[in-house]
């Protein structure tokens, strides 16, 4: 249901008036179309051209969504950097030179570094028993397998 009735010449119609400074109740003396083309003003009785009143909205604009996005990112990158500072305090001072490339036969020790073929750099920080060790890589830690530990 529509309630909106098509304005016509002579219809009543509020319109901001340049002469009275104010919006002033009008009286339609032209259409064009459907648009109100020229009103005039009943207070000053001055004919113009119709200016619709403008209802003024306050910009309300918020970017809390994309401050979360940036929050999520730096969340992931935080955790890579906690991860990689954890590392670099576990290898802190020690020679990369010294890793022992890393195979299933070999034998580590606690502490020992690793160089792995893909995971690069790594500390043993643990030894599974009976053939696994956990090493810390820059990315993480990792279970892998090495030679059964020596018996004395
Ligand atoms: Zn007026």
């Amino acid at each position: 249901m529509k309630i909106d009735k098509q304005p016509t010449v002579g219809d009543d119609i509020d319109s901001r008036c340049l002469k009275c400074k104010d919006v002033t109740n009008h009286t339609i003396v032209a259409l064009v179309g459907d648009q109100v083309a020229r009103v005039q003003c009943n207070v000053c009785k001055g004919t113009h051209n119709f200016r619709p009143v403008k209802i003024e909205k306050k910009p309300t604009v918020r970017r809390q969504s994309a401050g979360r996005t940036v929050a999520g990112k730096n969340g992931l990158t935080s955790r890579v950097m906690k991860a990689e500072a954890h590392f670099r305090e576990l290898i802190g001072g020690r020679d990369p030179l010294a890793a022992v490339s890393y195979a299933m036969t070999a034998n580590f020790k606690d502490g020992d570094l690793v160089d792995h073929p893909v995971f690069g750099l790594g500390i043993i920080t643990r030894k599974v028993p009976p053939n696994k060790i956990e090493v810390t890589f820059k990315e993480g830690s990792k279970v892998l397998i090495c030679a059964p530990a020596e018996h004395k």
